[in-house]
């Protein structure tokens, strides 16, 4: 499998840490708002490298941070008039309802970094220990020139940072490129105790420490949109490297931006549309195909238009899993040659190549045209033929990418009343089973035979037939 890692800049073969396991961090939101759909394509770009890799067989840790003390929280708290605390809560709520209606697989962890602040500060105090940082007055800074590999990541050089451009002027910084592990508390904000009294953490030193905590030293991946190349990124390996003098991450994945009009989508733009929003009108499936089409490091113009075609496009995935469906209840038939195989190859050779998703989504159309012809050529196919091709679907559409969802197509196959009402009572069967209710999810599928419908269990959800 290869990988551009935005370290070396190149593609490399990837090598695990561990066989067969893998370490990932990536950089999550900061809980102030609803989440838009240019943090969506992060969230869900992830999603799809971490299931690629459930795909290949490895067992992945997974966390994603979630930064819950920061200036734009404090900032909204105070229009708001409740307590940081309680709009952090808030946000983490709604961050976890928006992910799980985009389908994205939860993270093994999702730390938080004011439940860090113990191993926070230990990593600062080893910092100063160790001379990379400096306290001035309650504020603890990061010494970027006592790093000799500091730039290594986004390719910037400390002088030309220096003489470039405006930086800020801080006079109680030795270098204007340093910056704020401990911030000194302010009046109304929230603040912890540490050795250089009250205050909060910076934001890079969260990830540095919370990774190290829950990951190791050193990780396998660690990803996060462009945006945070430098200086986040840069400023992690930083404060990583010099505690532990060991390599921090070993590829670093970027992902390129969600763009309205050929600009960034963001917060402070104003050009941003929330996810919960988007998902009132397009499906989980459409909004996945939609960033799918592109590769992950490349920029992205979002539009209406864009999300159009692409519920049109996905239609011909779903009809052909209707048909799927419709196939396993065959009796018997033919069995046609089909090379499942050199599909399966080619969708590997795709996603191995730096998760080439754009390929992997056209070899399931190629696979959806190959099937429909199959379908036309021949009067009678054997069920096992349908199983093939839904296992196919099974593990790329679905396990890989979360663009098809075979639950939600006996529904739209129906369409009648009659069967919007079986749906109906599955859903009542599959709430039942959730409580635990077994009587009553057993006397719904045993009531429904009684009146000709039969349900079918699977991996996938259940399906009915009438008998
Ligand atoms: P934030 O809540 O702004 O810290 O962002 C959460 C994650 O979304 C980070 O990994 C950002 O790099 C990423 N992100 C923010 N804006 C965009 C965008 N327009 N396109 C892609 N990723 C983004
Ligand atoms: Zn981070």
């Amino acid at each position: 499998m290869q990988i551009y890692n935005t370290l070396t800049k190149r593609k490399e073969e990837f090598k695990s840490i561990e066989p067969s396991k893998i370490t990932m961090y990536v950089c999550g939101p900061t809980v102030y708002d609803y989440f838009h759909i240019g943090n969506a394509r992060t969230f869900i770009m992830t999603d799809v490298i971490r299931r690629y890799f459930g795909y290949k067989g490895y067992d992945v840790t997974y966390a994603m941070n979630l930064t819950d003390v920061d200036d734009k929280i404090i900032k909204k708290s105070n229009e708001e008039g409740i307590t940081p605390d309680d709009v952090a809560d808030k946000f983490i709520d709604a961050f976890f309802e928006d992910i799980e209606k985009l389908k994205v697989k939860k993270a093994n962890i999702y730390p938080k970094a004011t439940k860090h602040m113990g191993d926070i500060i230990k990593l600062i105090k080893d910092l100063e220990d160790k001379g990379f940082a400096y306290n001035v007055d309650g504020n603890v800074f990061y010494n970027v020139k006592k790093f000799e590999g500091y730039g290594k990541l986004s390719g910037k050089n400390v002088d030309d940072l220096l003489s470039g451009a405006r930086i800020e002027i801080n006079n109680e910084k030795d270098n204007p490129l340093d910056f704020a592990l401990w911030k000194k508390a302010k009046d109304g904000e929230p603040s912890w105790d540490s050795p250089w009294g009250k205050g909060r953490p910076g934001w890079h030193i969260e990830c540095s420490a919370m990774s190290m905590k829950h990951l190791g030293e050193t990780i396998d991946i660690h990803a996060g949109g462009n945006d945070l190349v430098f200086p986040h990124h840069e400023n992690e390996i930083a404060q990583s490297e010099a505690c532990t003098s060991k390599q921090f991450v070993n590829y670093w994945m970027h992902f390129g931006f969600l763009n309205i009009k050929d600009e960034k989508m963001s917060k402070s733009l104003g050009n941003f549309f929330t996810a919960r929003d988007i998902l009132k009108q397009y499906s989980a499936e459409v909004i996945r195909l939609f960033l799918c089409q592109t590769h992950y490091a490349g920029p992205l113009n979002f539009s209406e238009e864009g999300l159009k075609s692409t519920e049109n496009g996905l239609k011909k995935i779903t009809l052909l899993a209707e048909e799927v469906l419709k196939g396993l209840d065959n009796s018997e038939g033919v069995k046609p040659e089909f090379d499942f195989d050199s599909l399966y190859a080619s969708f590997e050779t795709a996603m191995d190549d730096d998760f080439n998703s754009s390929r992997g989504v056209a070899v399931i159309f190629d696979f959806v045209k190959a099937v429909n012809k199959v379908i036309a050529e021949n009067e009678n196919i054997s069920p096992e033929f349908f199983e093939k091709a839904k296992l196919f679907l099974e593990k790329t559409a679905v396990g890989v990418f979360g663009i098809l969802d075979f639950n939600s197509i006996s529904i739209s196959s129906g369409g009648s009343l009659e069967n919007e009402l079986v749906e109906l009572f599955i859903k009542m069967r599959t709430d039942a089973k959730t409580e635990k209710n077994w009587a009553l999810a057993d006397k719904i599928r045993d009531e429904l035979k009684e009146i000709g419908i039969e349900l079918k269990d699977s991996k996938t959800g259940t399906t009915f037939k009438k008998i």
